[in-house]
């Protein structure tokens, strides 16, 4: 279950309340839990924000250049993570490479395994086509950095008799 943010980032002197008011709202809720938080100065809501109680965050990383994983590992950020690979509020269709460039980048911070592959946030802003269209890369670029991570994992079967499964959670 995922919990939507809009506005957590744009007052960030309300974090401390904004955290409490979504503890008590998913307490004892049976399901994996998730908080989408808007795109904004992210640095301006850590440490506090940390103490969500939730399974994973999902941020906007594309918006910001990606910038914003260097918070996450500087805190030690440990959770699963929906990785905005996608630019809501430009119509320029990314490309699968720059797409996995950004999977890349959050694969020096957290394991495959933690990591949900997904756009910056809702799609309302784009013509229908164009939000198809980025879906279409945004599957297409997740995919391929799932084959080349198979890939690697099988030579590394290959020279330590270990075998990884991990894989990045797309749509
Ligand atoms: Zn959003």
């Amino acid at each position: 279950m995922q919990v939507d943010e809009p506005a957590m980032s744009t007052h960030p002197e309300e974090v401390s309340w904004a955290v409490d008011v979504l503890n008590k709202a998913v307490a004892g809720v049976p399901a994996k839990l998730a908080v989408h938080i808007c795109y904004g100065d992210y640095r301006s809501l850590f440490p506090r924000v940390l103490d969500a109680k939730v399974d994973q965050f999902a941020l906007e990383f594309t918006n910001r250049r990606f910038r914003d994983l260097d918070l996450l590992k500087e805190y030690g950020y440990q959770k699963e993570l929906g990785l905005g690979v996608i630019d809501v509020h430009n119509p320029r269709v990314e490309t699968v490479e720059e797409v996995k460039e950004g999977i890349r980048k959050a694969l020096e911070v957290l394991p495959p395994e933690k990591i949900y592959v997904n756009p910056d946030c809702g799609l309302k802003l784009l013509s229908k086509e164009t939000a198809l269209e980025k879906l279409k890369v945004m599957v297409r670029g997740a995919r391929e950095m799932e084959r080349e991570l198979e890939t690697g994992s099988r030579n590394r079967r290959l020279s330590s008799g270990t075998w990884n499964t991990g894989r990045i959670h797309g749509i």
